[in-house]
């Protein structure tokens, strides 16, 4: 029932393709201005949202977790899933990181960029980004990214894609 009532009161927000879980959260909480306390009240996830952007998933988020998150969301659970990374693939935490090209196309951090197999994009034949190859700054962790610049110099991430280099 109260979460019924959340709902009316939630702006809800379509996920971006291949978007990770922490730069979905990021964008949801600043639509309908919450802190990750403050929705993981409204879910009732308590520490869990907070924990989720900074993609600390171990212990993995539950069914239920998930099941709770969807409802205040307006997401389905198969949806939410597809943010996390696959079963059994070691991710890393950090660094974050970045892909120019993919997000001049579509701007989000997307989930796969944190794969340990993954060192490269395959749409674009690119090395991914690190940190932000003008001033050496680590990237925030996606949920807070808003302006896609660097928060230390400014560079846009579109403009990164100049440093990127092909890999083969
Ligand atoms: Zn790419
Ligand atoms: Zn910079």
């Amino acid at each position: 029932m109260e979460m019924v009532e959340i709902q009316t009161w939630l702006f809800q927000i379509e996920p971006l393709e291949r978007e990770s879980l922490s730069h979905f959260l990021g964008r949801f909480r600043r639509a309908n201005d919450l802190t990750p306390t403050g929705l993981g009240k409204a879910a009732g996830l308590g520490g869990a949202i907070a924990r989720w952007e900074k993609f600390r998933f171990n212990p993995p988020p539950s069914q239920q977790q998930l099941e709770a998150l969807a409802v205040v969301v307006g997401v389905d659970v198969d949806r939410l899933v597809q943010m996390l990374p696959p079963t059994g693939v070691g991710m890393k935490m950090e660094p974050i990181r970045l892909c120019a090209a993919c997000y001049t196309e579509s701007p989000c951090h997307k989930i796969e960029w944190q794969l340990k197999v993954i060192q490269g994009c395959d749409r674009h034949q690119l090395i991914l980004l690190s940190e932000c190859p003008n001033c050496g700054a680590r990237f925030k962790i996606p949920a807070v990214w808003v302006d896609g610049w660097c928060h230390r110099c400014f560079l846009s991430f579109a403009d990164m894609v100049k440093y990127q280099k092909f890999y083969r």
